[in-house]
Formats: structure tokens, C-alpha cells, sequence
């Protein structure tokens, strides 16, 4: 069965929706530093003002402990919400207090209310699903909701209040965001045009061996770089000095060695790598091969902080002769301008793609517009890292589900 979509919801005018987004950017202090999510956000609830709903936007932000912590306020999320829509957007300092229920019932037909962070309340990421059922029903008892869209495409793994519980509760549907994230992400699983070519970066090996798992028998080049890279050098008996190394992994990694060798898989690791003194954006560094990080002149010191020119001209090299390409993972520590040559290689061979090239991951997205590239040079930019790798794992996401997915 396909997603249910707004049309199901049936007239909206005068009636108050809650609507789940993904509001979750970075942010430098107050300033956001990436309002790319709080952009894709934007035609869902355009669609919901243009039909007179009262709209009332919900979303999390970082990761606070269940209790308020200013540091993680939507406020100023709420503000970037009203310059993108020409419109006021109210705020409210809480979820389901008196501010929440006040500012709710204020609202008029086509004006939009924001809550606070929904992580300030215990009840959103619940172990339990008692408290998180509790809390969902609190939501909806405040603002007098009596429909739901969800169009937080990044949270959708997640059985959390504002995510599953709420579509149980009140009549739900899926919203643009969400429908077309998916429509993106069956073209890679479905059928893909060939060749195709994954390439994996970032800080955790353990957060993507799943997605490894799953896609080598599908993939004809799986590219490695990041943090990640390490944990396969040192698998293949090379000594990484002191770069990120998850050795609890490294049989499950020599697996995947053998599978790729087994399926013909081009399984791509870099023949270079920049090597620094230490973790930090004025460190000293040199390029040397991928087998000898260990006599690098830092020797035990040394630590990987991105891949080399030759592996960036390689992998660029294979994702421009590739029709169709999910990457997902930073190549090297981009937020440190000495060690975002990988990344910037990456991306850009990203944007020649003849054909589909998805860009997956929160910290990815904002690195190739932190590069001063245009989301509009992508295929596509996809809102949701942790969500579009478990769909590709084929796994069950239990926020699609919910509103009727299978
Ligand atoms: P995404 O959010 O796109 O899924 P991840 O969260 O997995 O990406 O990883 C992003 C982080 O990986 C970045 O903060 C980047 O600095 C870090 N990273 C990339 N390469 C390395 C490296 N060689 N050593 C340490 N961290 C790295
Ligand atoms: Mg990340």
C-alpha cells in the first residue's frame, strides 16, 4: 500500500493539523549554519496555510537529555521558518504547557504556531511506549489537532511520539517532503540505472556496516573514505598510528573484503591518505600512501584526517562515468578547511553525474553547501542520513508504516 497523502485528510480549512518536521539544523549558537532542512520543510506547509489550516509545526532539535536546555531552542528556527514563508510564525517556549495551548487556540485559519524542541519532554524518545503514547496525546489535547501530517523524512526510522504515535492517534497522512524523499530513494533500490556506485565516508564504521551489508550484492563500485577508511586499512593489516580505528569491527569488515571479492564488487579503499599531528584545523600534515600511515613523519601521532589527491581523482574518476550514485559520509574532517580537499572532489564529480546523484546525510548535506555548492547541482539532496541508509538496508521504518507504506 502507498502513503497516505494530504488529499486524504480531506477539506483542512479552519481545522488544526500538527505537523512532525525535520527542524534539526546546525547551528553556530542561535545562528543556523545549515537551513536546508528548515527550506525542504517549507512547501508542506505552504500547502497547509494555502488550505486554511491552523498549523501547528513540531520537530526536535540536537539531542537534550528530556529537559529543557536553551542551547537546543527551535526560537530561532522558528524565526528562519517565518522570513522563508512571508509570514508570521508564532512560537511557543513549551510543548504542552499553558504557552503551547494558549498560542493554539490564538491561531487563525492559515497561520502557523511553532512548539518548543518535543526532546525537552522525556516522552518523545521514551524506552516505553506507554509514556511516548502519553505524550502524543498530550500534544494533541493542547493544540486541539484534529489531523496529522508527518513529513519529518528524518526521524522516520524512529518509533517515537511525535513520529508513530501521533499518526495512530489522529487521522495522518504523509507530507511532499516525505513522498518525495521516497519517490528518490526507490530509484536507487529499484532497478538502478547502471553502473552503480555507493560511496561511503564519516565518523562510524559500525553506524554503516548495514548499509554494506545490504547493498554490495546490489552495487557494481562501493567507494570507502572517512573515518571509516582506517578500520579497513588496519583489516587488511596495515598500521593506521592513531586515526580512527574501530577494532571491535574488524572481523565483520575482513568479511566484507572477502564478500566483495566473492561478488565482483569493485570494493575501492584509497591508495593516499592526508595525514596530521593531531585532531585540529592548524595541525601539520603530509600526503603519504595508505599502506604506510604509520611512517608518516608524525609516526604514532599521525592521524588520518582525509583521503589523498590520487584516491580524490580516483573516486571522482568513477562517480562521473557512474548513472547512478548515493553517497552518503564526508570524506575527511571538512569542518577543517586543511582536510575537505576529498570532500570537495567528491561532491563536485557528484555534480557531473550523467544521471542520478544522491547526496544523503545531515553533515554531508552541509558540507557540499558549506563548499559553496547549490543544492540544485545535485540530483538530490536528501534531508534524512540515518532514515535513507535504513531504507537502503531494507529495513522497516516504522514511520512510513504508519501512515500506510509497505
Ligand atoms: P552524515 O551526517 O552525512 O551521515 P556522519 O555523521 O557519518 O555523516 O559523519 C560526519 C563526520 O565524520 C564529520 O563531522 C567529519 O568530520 C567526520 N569525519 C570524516 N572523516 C574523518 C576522519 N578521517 N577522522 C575523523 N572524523 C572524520
Ligand atoms: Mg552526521
Amino acid at each position: 500500500m502507498a502513503l497516505r497523502t494530504i488529499d486524504s485528510l480531506g477539506d483542512l480549512a479552519g481545522r488544526t493539523v500538527l505537523v512532525r518536521c525535520d527542524l534539526n539544523v546546525p547551528l553556530d549558537g542561535a545562528r543556523i549554519t545549515d537551513d536546508g532542512r528548515v527550506r525542504a520543510s517549507e512547501p508542506t506547509l505552504e500547502r497547509l496555510v494555502g488550505a486554511g489550516a491552523r498549523v501547528v509545526v513540531v520537530s526536535h532539535l540536537g539531542r537534550p537529555k528530556g529537559a529543557p536546555d536553551p542551547r537546543y531552542s527551535l526560537e530561532p528556527v522558528a524565526a528562519r521558518l517565518g522570513e522563508l514563508l512571508d509570514a508570521p510564525v508564532a512560537f511557543a517556549p513549551d510543548t504542552v504547557g499553558d504557552a503551547a495551548r494558549e498560542r493554539a487556540a490564538a491561531l487563525g485559519d492559515g497561520e502557523v504556531l511553532v512548539l518548543e524542541n518535543l526532546r525537552f519532554d522525556p516522552g518523545e524518545t521514551a524506552d516505553d511506549a506507554g509514556p511516548r503514547r502519553d505524550f502524543a496525546q498530550r500534544l494533541v489535547d493542547v493544540t486541539g489537532a484534529t489531523a496529522f501530517v508527518s513529513d519529518g523524512f528524518g526521524v522516520v526510522h524512529r518509533e517515537q511520539a511525535s513520529v508513530f504515535e501521533l499518526a495512530r492517534l489522529l487521522p495522518s497522512a504523509a507530507g511532499g517532503l516525505i513522498a518525495d524523499e521516497l519517490g528518490v530513494l526507490e530509484r536507487l533500490t529499484t532497478d538502478p540505472a547502471r553502473p552503480y556506485t555507493v560511496v561511503l565516508g564519516g565518523s562510524k564504521v559500525s553506524d554503516k556496516l548495514g548499509v554494506i551489508a545490504h547493498l554490495l550484492p546490489q552495487v557494481d563500485s562501493l567507494l570507502v573514505g572517512g573515518g571509516m577508511l582506517f578500520t579497513f586499512l588496519a583489516a587488511q593489516g596495515h598500521d593506521v598510528a592513531s586515526s580512527l580505528l574501530e577494532r571491535d569491527q574488524l572481523d565483520t569488515v575482513r568479511g566484507y573484503l572477502d564478500e566483495a571479492r566473492e561478488r565482483g564488487v569493485d570494493l575501492v579503499l584509497p591508495t593516499d591518505v592526508v595525514v596530521a599531528s593531531g585532531f585540529a584545523a592548524d595541525a601539520e600534515h603530509e600526503v603519504v600512501a595508505a599502506d604506510a600511515i604509520g611512517a608518516s613523519r608524525f609516526g604514532a601521532d599521525g592521524i588520518g584526517l582525509d583521503i589523498g589527491p590520487e584516491t580524490s581523482e580516483r573516486f571522482a574518476s568513477i562517480i562521473r562515468s557512474s548513472s547512478t550514485v548515493f553517497w552518503n559520509g564526508p570524506m575527511g574532517v571538512f569542518e577543517f578547511p586543511a582536510f575537505a580537499e576529498g570532500t570537495r572532489a567528491v561532491a563536485r564529480a557528484l555534480t557531473e553525474v550523467d544521471g542520478l546523484g544522491v547526496v544523503g546525510g545531515g553533515d554531508s548535506a552541509a558540507a557540499v553547501r558549506g563548499l559553496g555548492f547549490d543544492d540544485a547541482e545535485f540530483g538530490h539532496i536528501s534531508t534524512g542520513g540515518g532514515a535513507s541508509l535504513e531504507f537502503l538496508e531494507g529495513e522497516r521504518l516504522p514511520g512510513l508504516e504508519v501512515l500506510g507504506w509497505q
